[in-house]
């Protein structure tokens, strides 16, 4: 190597932070910032998942535990879908959260050159991921209702398309996808043998009735879905993935070699969070989700988002950046939707606050507007 040479390998290019980045050097400056920019609920762990993490650790679940995850954890997982969805028989794994699910999915059945759809807006690791590994990302525009139309995916597919990532309820635009279009979407992957790789990891999230799953619409969908949003254990780094028998083996063949497996304790406490009724906080976020939409809608043109605690508003004047960089300097700190879209119109409210802060931030932001 060159002395002058980079010390970072080529591949980091297809990743770029920038626009985030921004938003957090603008707001290093605040002193008090009103925060909606932050993806992880504002709650804590319930008290029995931590009793149960506290008791495992104590009780020697320091281990390495089989690659494929602990399996009295993969069993009650099973089940708990076998009530979902009437039956269920497919290989799990448990992933160092739907994160590392996915980079573990995409590692496995995405050759270079291979396009993978990706409906627009997105969750940020989708394209990076796939760029990382030499995929193709082909971005379906889904402004500006942020729904799915078969025929708009229809149209995105060629002949080197390989896979569909679906993301419902999605981040950042709160939409829940209706069984309907999810049909329409699975019907294009049949037509074309594409891959479908759903993210469900806000599926208990949903405020308007249940979220309607992509798992029993197709057999090739490969189905993460996590612990760290429902119960607030972002840190704790747990979640699961089922699928095709091939795809969930490539997966855990490649997890014994980087993850090795999910953290030993924290699977002894989702066996709890399995059990955990977690209504109460939904209905909390509900009542966010109504007072954010109520608070904007006069003077945003914004979806009401049905899921998740994201709302994506259009942003007044030429760019949401710009819109974005006077929010943060009137001290509301919001994420301009360029960082999640190839569009730089909108922006991504996350309401995961308390009443009081969605109130500040909406009086600043609807000020913004008026001005
Ligand atoms: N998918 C989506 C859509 C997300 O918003 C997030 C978290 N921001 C993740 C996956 C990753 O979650 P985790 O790795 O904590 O399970």
């Amino acid at each position: 190597m060159a002395e002058s040479a980079s010390p970072i390998a080529d591949r980091m290019q297809c990743i770029d932070a920038s626009g985030i980045r921004k938003v957090f050097d603008l707001a290093a400056k605040l002193a008090d910032p009103i925060n909606l920019s932050i993806g992880q609920p504002d709650y804590d762990v319930p008290e029995a998942c931590k009793q149960r993490a506290i008791e495992a650790i104590r009780a020697g679940s320091n281990r390495y535990t089989v690659t494929q995850g602990d399996a009295a954890l993969r069993e009650a997982v099973a089940e708990n879908l076998r009530s979902e969805f009437g039956s269920f028989d497919s290989p799990l794994l448990i992933t160092s959260g739907v994160s590392g699910g996915l980079l573990l999915a995409f590692l496995a059945t995405i050759n270079p050159g291979d396009e993978v759809l990706i409906p627009d807006p997105y969750f940020v690791m989708y394209k990076h991921l796939v760029n990382l590994i030499g995929g193709v990302p082909v971005f379906v525009d889904t402004y500006p209702d942020f729904h799915l139309r078969a025929d708009t995916l229809e149209a995105a597919v060629t002949e080197r398309t390989r896979m569909l990532i679906l993301n419902s309820p999605a981040n950042p635009t709160g939409v829940v996808y209706t069984a309907d279009e999810l049909r329409g979407a699975a019907d294009v992957a049949r037509r074309h043998n594409l891959l479908v790789v759903s993210d469900e990891i806000y599926n208990a999230f949903a405020y308007d009735g249940p979220a309607p799953s992509a798992w029993p619409l197709y057999d090739r969908v490969v189905l993460l879905r996590g612990f760290s949003k429902t119960y607030a254990m972002t840190g704790w780094r747990l979640g699961y993935c089922a699928g095709p028998e091939p795809v969930v083996q490539a997966m855990t063949t490649l997890q014994q070699y980087t993850f090795v497996c999910a953290p030993a304790p924290f699977q002894a406490a989702a066996m709890t969070a399995l059990e955990t009724d977690a209504s109460e906080y939904i209905d909390l976020f509900r009542r966010r989700r109504d007072l954010v939409y109520g608070g904007l809608r006069d003077r945003f043109n914004v979806e009401k988002p049905g899921g998740a605690f994201y709302i994506f508003p259009e942003a007044p004047g030429p760019s949401a950046t710009a819109f974005v960089s006077r929010a943060v300097e009137a001290g509301v700190l919001v994420i301009p939707g360029s960082v999640f879209s190839e569009r730089d119109s909108h922006f991504r409210i996350a309401y995961a606050a308390d009443a009081e802060t969605i109130e500040r931030g909406v009086e600043v932001l609807n000020r913004l507007a008026d001005g």
